[in-house]
């Protein structure tokens, strides 16, 4: 027998806004890497725009230290040309950038999961208050149990971290995957075996694609939260089976959502 609905839920974008510490942990970390070569004392504390406006482009962790590289590398397509150029060829200036300074992503996902580690062990107080949750967030998922619905975590950060956070807030989701889990349509593949999925919130319209491209997954209802890190265009003409999700819809009952 199954258990009860399981709502999914993307972690960073979604649930929290760590844009301050995203900024910290990838400068640290590609100084870390860069060695001494760069101080990151010289890189200022706060997000640079570049970085902000990236951001929704970023995948997996170590692109936000990649991109860091980009923004002090003087000479970079980034620095050069600005992030509305970057964005347009996302793909190819990354891999162009790994290239330049024959960078594996494991080694860039190794350097900002020492960095983060570090910070905790130095100050967890300090990290966990460079996250804040979106407004709403917290209280919506503390009513699931409410309406009968259970709620998971299906994020690419590293578990560990998302943990952290989760404790943070006093929040106990049902199940919580990190990148260590493999994929997202992995993940949910798998948890599909085992729950009646009511639906999946993220706020990267890409991952949504590809799970209602896929046939096994195309009956789960993917929502794009629209309170998250979306590119320009992301809201419009969304194809069948992504509903955009807004905060106001976020609040209502389960039973009244698109
Ligand atoms: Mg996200």
């Amino acid at each position: 027998m199954k258990s009860k609905p399981l709502l999914i839920f993307d972690f960073d974008g979604v649930i929290v806004d760590g844009m301050p510490e995203y900024w910290l942990s990838a400068r640290n970390a590609c100084t870390e890497v860069l060695n001494a070569e760069y101080d990151s004392r010289a890189l200022p504390n706060q997000p640079p725009e570049a970085f902000r406006r990236l951001r929704p482009w970023v995948h997996h962790g170590w692109e936000m230290v990649l991109l860091a590289a980009e923004i002090i590398r003087p000479n970079s397509p980034l620095s050069q040309n600005g992030a509305t150029f970057f964005s347009d060829s996302y793909q190819a200036n990354c891999t162009q950038a790994l290239n330049v300074r024959n960078w594996k992503p494991n080694q860039l996902q190794s350097a900002l999961e020492n960095v983060r580690r570090k910070f905790i062990t130095k100050n967890k107080d300090e990290w966990l208050h460079l996250h804040k949750p979106f407004p709403g967030v917290i209280k919506r998922l503390n009513q699931l149990d409410n309406e009968g619905c259970e709620w998971a975590v299906v994020t690419t950060k590293g578990l560990s971290f998302t943990k952290e956070i989760l404790n943070c807030f006093q929040l106990t989701p049902k199940r919580i995957y990190g990148h260590e889990a493999g994929t997202k349509p992995e993940v949910l593949l798998n948890l599909k075996r085992h729950f009646d999925i009511k639906g999946f919130v993220e706020d990267r319209r890409a991952t949504l694609e590809t799970v209602i491209a896929d046939r096994r997954l195309n009956t789960i209802s993917c929502y794009l939260a629209n309170w998250g890190y979306l590119k320009p265009n992301d809201q419009k003409d969304l194809p069948k089976g992504i509903h955009l999700l807004k905060p106001e819809t976020l609040a209502t009952p389960l039973a009244s959502w698109p």
